[in-house]
């Protein structure tokens, strides 16, 4: 695989990113892609990075340094979430709006890829500060966003509330209401019933597919999830109402045990006072690398990327995993678990209900014609589902793992709509 070596490229070597271009890269051979197709999808189109001065509540004044990275628009309007955590750079965002990109096109929207984020702890922010670095970061990004332009929405640090604050401040700086700006807002101002547990439920809808083609059930069967946060206690409860037994969950603390099954409601209850779910009744502790470890029927990481690589991953005892995170697993890691028979359902299948129902949040919107949640979930089990079964159907005649499977399909779709495009000026 090409590493990019000159320094002005450094933003292109974070291992999201090359782990993404080399399934791109595997993927484009499978499909035998057009060559000149693979090199534009191996860059970002564009990468803004913008400093966002915020007003701290004793006065002072902090410099942030915000992203938005468009990574291709062929499909469409650039879509994809916006993340305040530590951890965000440049390279990261790349690789995560990569990912966008891929799974945008698999899950057959009418989409290209983004994605945002501010390198920022947002636990350490008062309401005030978050609001502020919200609007301000809003406003830098401004030109460049818009409902037909580039359409954010939440991701790991941010919420309704943030996407409430990001649509107010571009819809003040256009004079006019603009809700189709950001998708996951709440339902007051144009969001959607059933987008916030939405990535949880897709993600459950493919545990349940995959179990079904494996002969076997989602009911009854024992299931670990890593982090607790919108997607992961999400994927709990509704794995739980469907009979699963959720043995093992985490977030950032720590994680809690309960062989006979934890009270997934009672724990959603539990950590709206304390927050985080360490001592709830009825569990022992245990830790994140421990928890990953579980002997279980399905392992859903729903935290950060890159947590089961080559150090863990030929002692994973889980018979399938979900991918709720971003990059979770790693490809050196996905080699070792499919040569274990571990199945592996990889992100741009498993986490995209998210934003399938952000489209038709974004539809909605356009409308003004709002649908009730029992279309909105009959609609998004059937756009994953049918992503699930195209990419199993590719993994089963190509003989590769799901990864790769998802991605040949999804490059597959825009190798076509690039070509019918072409290249300006030629
Ligand atoms: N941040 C979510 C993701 O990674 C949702 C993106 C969206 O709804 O646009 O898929």
């Amino acid at each position: 695989m090409s590493m990019p070596s000159e320094k002005a490229e450094a933003h292109l070597s974070h291992p999201l990113f090359l782990n993404a271009l080399q399934s791109v890269e595997q993927a484009a051979e499978l499909i035998k892609c057009d060559e000149n197709v693979l090199e534009r999808l191996k860059k970002p189109k564009r990468c803004i990075a913008v400093s966002v001065p915020v007003r701290m509540d004793d006065y002072s004044v902090k410099v942030f340094t915000g992203y938005r990275v468009q990574y291709n628009s062929t499909l469409g309007p650039y879509k994809g979430g916006i993340r305040y955590h530590q951890g965000v750079d440049m390279g990261e965002v790349v690789g995560l709006a990569a990912l966008m990109t891929f799974k945008n096109s698999l899950m057959g929207l009418p989409y290209g890829g983004g994605k945002g984020g501010i390198c920022v702890d947002p636990t350490k922010l008062s309401r005030t500060e978050k609001q502020n670095l919200t609007r301000r970061y809003t406003s830098e990004i401004g030109p460049f966003i818009g409902p037909a332009k580039d359409i954010p929405a939440p991701d790991v640090g941010t919420d309704a509330q943030t996407m409430a604050w990001m649509m107010d401040t571009y819809s003040q700086e256009s004079g006019y209401a603009q809700p189709g700006v950001v998708t996951g807002k709440p339902v007051e101002i144009g969001g959607s019933l059933g987008r916030v547990g939405a990535t949880g439920l897709g993600a459950v809808y493919v545990a349940e597919r995959a179990f079904e083609r494996k002969g076997k059930s989602l009911k009854g069967a024992t299931v670990v999830i890593q982090g607790f946060g919108n997607v992961g206690s999400h994927a709990a409860l509704y794995a739980h109402e469907r009979g699963a037994k959720v043995i093992a969950v985490s977030d950032v603390k720590g994680g809690i045990f309960n062989g006979d099954g934890l009270n997934i409601p009672e724990l959603m209850d539990y950590i709206k006072t304390n927050k985080f779910v360490e001592n709830f009744p009825k569990s022992k502790p245990i830790s994140n690398e421990d928890l990953l470890l579980l002997g279980c029927d399905a392992l859903f990481p729903c935290a950060l990327e890159n947590v089961i690589d080559t150090h863990n991953a030929e002692k994973i005892k889980a018979k399938m995993i979900i991918e709720g995170a971003n990059g979770p697993v790693t490809n050196a890691a996905t080699t070792i678990l499919h040569k274990n028979g571990v199945f592996v359902v990889p992100d741009v299948i498993a986490n995209g209900g998210g934003v399938v129902v952000s489209y038709f949040e974004w539809v909605q919107d356009i409308m003004s014609f709002f649908w009730d949640e029992e279309e909105i979930n009959k609609r998004l089990k059937s756009i994953i589902i049918k992503a699930f079964d195209q990419s199993y159907t590719m993994a089963t005649e190509k003989n590769v793992d799901m990864r790769l499977a998802g991605m040949a399909v999804a490059v597959q779709r825009l190798e076509k709509a690039m070509l019918l495009r072409g290249l300006y000026p030629r």
